[in-house]
C-alpha cells in the first residue's frame, strides 16, 4: 500500500523552521514512495489560532515547493465527528464520563506534588456509569502491561501502561482534546505514517491506546529529534530567527532552506548540496539521525551563497526588486541585470544582493566605516586624476578599457592599483566589497561615474555627510 502522510501544523504561532522540516520530511517520504502528502490545519484552539498564521502556512509551503495532495483538512470543521467517536467509545465501555470537579482534581494534584509523587487521575469515576452530558469523557486506559512503539527513527520505545492515566478525550463543553482529534483525523484521512517532532513521542503512547480502543490500525511512527540553537536550547526567536518567515525575510532562497533543513538531521553520505530530485530519490527514514540537530547559521549562509550563484539572473532580479528602497526605472533594472553576474558571486543573502545592487541605481547615501581608510588626501587626489582620465574617454566604455586607463594612472602616480580601485569603490558604492569597479563603470557609464566622484570629492566632511 502506498503511504499516506500528513503535515498537521497548528496556526497558533508563525510556522517554526522545525515544523517546516517536518513538512519537508513528510513530503519527501510521500514523493519517494509514490504516496500522498496531506495537509491538516489543527485550528481547534480558537483563541490562539489566527487566519494570518494559517495563510502563512500555505504561503511558506508554496514558496518551498512543498505541494500537497487532496483538499486540506481544517480540523475545526470536524468537531462533530470527534464528539461522535468519544461518545461511541463510552457506549462500548472503552471510555467513561467523569464529573470530578476542577477543584477536586486540583486538590488531588497538589497533594501528589506535595508528597513528591507524579500526579495521575485516580479513576474515581471509572466505574460509575455517569450519563451526565456536561461531564468530560476519559479513556479507560489499560491498567497493566506495556505499550511498545516501534519508532522508525527512535527504535523500540516502551512504557508501562500503569504510568498513563485515564486522560480526557472530550471536554465538558463537548470539544475534543488534541489527543482525540489527532487520532480521529489521522484515522479518517487514512494516514499510514506519522512523521513529526520527537516532542510528540510521549503523546504517542496515549494515542496508540485510542487507536486500540477504537479497533483501528495503528499507523507507523517516526519521531524526528528537534532543532536546537548553538547554545543547546530549543531553537527560538532568541537565537535571531526561528520561523520560516524570518528566514525568508533575511534573504534566504527556498532551495537553500530546503537543502539545509534536509541535511539537518538526515544524511546521504557526505553530500551537502542536494537537489530536489536527488532528495526525492534518496530520502528514507533510516538515515534520520537520533541526536538533536544544531542550527548552524554559517553553514546556512554558505549554502545560500551557493544557491544564489546557481540562480539565473532574471529570477534573482525578481527577488531584488521588491527589496530596493526606491522605485526604479527600466534603465536601472537593465543595469542591475547586466551587473548581476558580478553581484551574485559576493552575496550571502538576497538582502545583501539588493544592498549591493544599489550601486546601479544612485550614488551612495551611506558609507561603511571601513571606507575611511581610503579617504586620505592622497586618495582624494588620486580620484581627481581618475576624473581627468575618464573625462578623456567617452561615456560608453568597456571594463577592459577602463581597467587599462586606471592601470596606466597607477603606474604614473607610482601607487598600487588597489589604492585607486578602493578609493573609486568608496566614491561609487560607499563600501569596500562590490563587483569590479571597472565593471560598474562599464555599466553606469563614465559620465555618471565622474559625477558621483565629483560630488564625493566636494563633500567637506566624511563620513556621513555626502548625500
Ligand atoms: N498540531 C501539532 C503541532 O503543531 C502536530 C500534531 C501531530 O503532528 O501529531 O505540534
Amino acid at each position: 500500500m502506498s503511504p499516506r502522510v500528513r503535515f498537521a501544523p497548528s496556526p497558533t504561532g508563525v510556522l517554526h523552521i522545525g515544523s517546516v522540516r517536518t513538512a519537508l520530511f513528510n513530503w519527501l517520504y510521500a514523493r519517494h514512495n509514490g504516496g500522498k502528502f496531506l495537509l491538516r490545519i489543527e485550528d481547534t484552539d480558537k483563541v490562539r489560532s489566527t487566519e494570518q498564521n494559517t495563510k502563512l502556512i500555505f504561503e511558506i509551503l508554496e514558496w518551498l515547493g512543498i505541494d500537497w495532495d487532496e483538499e486540506p483538512v481544517i480540523q475545526s470543521t470536524r468537531l462533530v465527528r470527534h464528539r461522535e467517536v468519544a461518545e461511541a467509545m463510552v457506549k462500548d465501555g472503552r471510555a467513561y464520563r467523569c464529573c470530578c470537579s476542577q477543584e477536586e482534581l486540583a486538590a488531588k494534584k497538589e497533594k501528589a506534588l506535595s508528597e513528591g509523587k507524579p500526579y495521575k487521575y485516580d479513576g474515581t469515576c471509572r466505574d460509575k456509569n455517569i450519563v451526565d452530558a456536561q461531564s468530560v469523557i476519559r479513556l479507560k486506559s489499560k491498567l497493566d502491561g506495556n505499550t511498545t512503539v516501534i519508532d522508525l527513527v527512535q527504535g523500540a520505545v516502551t512504557v508501562e501502561n500503569a504510568q498513563l492515566d485515564d486522560f480526557v478525550l472530550l471536554r465538558s463543553d463537548g470539544t475534543p482534546t488534541y489527543m482525540l482529534s489527532v487520532v480521529v483525523d489521522d484515522h479518517d484521512m487514512g494516514i499510514t505514517h506519522i512523521i513529526r517532532g520527537d516532542d510528540h513521542l510521549t503523546n504517542t503512547f496515549k494515542q496508540v491506546q485510542i487507536y486500540e480502543a477504537c479497533g483501528w490500525t495503528v499507523p507507523s511512527f517516526a519521531h524526528i529529534p528537534l532543532i536546537y540553537g548553538p547554545d543547546g536550547a530549543k531553537l527560538s526567536k532568541r537565537h535571531g530567527a526561528a520561523s520560516a518567515v524570518d528566514y525568508r525575510e533575511l534573504g534566504y532562497l527556498p532551495e537553500t532552506i530546503s537543502n539545509y533543513l534536509l541535511r539537518l538531521g538526515w544524511s546521504h553520505g557526505d553530500d551537502e548540496i542536494i537537489s530536489r530530485d536527488e532528495a526525492i530519490e534518496w530520502f528514507d527514514l533510516r538515515n534520520i539521525g537520533r541526536s538533536p540537530s544544531r542550527f548552524d547559521m554559517k553553514k546556512l549562509q554558505n549554502l545560500n551563497s551557493h544557491y544564489i550563484r546557481q540562480r539565473d539572473n532574471a529570477s534573482l532580479l525578481s527577488y531584488v526588486l521588491p527589496l530596493l528602497k526606491k522605485q526604479i526605472g527600466e534603465i536601472e533594472e537593465k543595469r542591475i541585470l547586466r551587473g548581476m553576474d558580478g553581484l551574485k558571486t559576493r552575496a550571502k543573502t538576497v538582502v545583501e544582493l539588493a544592498e549591493a545592487a544599489a550601486v546601479y541605481i544612485a550614488a551612495p547615501t551611506h558609507y561603511d566605516d571601513a571606507c575611511s581608510k581610503y579617504v586620505t588626501d592622497v586618495h582624494i587626489s588620486l580620484l581627481r586624476d581618475v576624473v581627468s582620465v575618464l573625462d578623456q574617454i567617452g561615456d560608453s566604455v568597456t571594463e577592459e578599457q577602463v581597467a587599462q586607463s586606471i592601470k596606466e594612472l597607477a603606474e604614473k602616480r607610482g601607487v598600487k592599483l588597489i589604492e585607486i580601485a578602493q578609493a573609486m569603490r568608496v566614491a561609487l558604492c560607499g563600501r569596500l566589497v562590490s563587483p569590479s569597479v571597472f565593471q560598474i563603470i562599464e555599466i553606469i557609464g563614465t559620465n555618471e561615474t565622474v559625477s558621483r566622484i565629483n560630488s564625493f570629492i566636494s563633500c567637506s566632511v566624511y563620513p556621513g555627510s555626502c548625500s
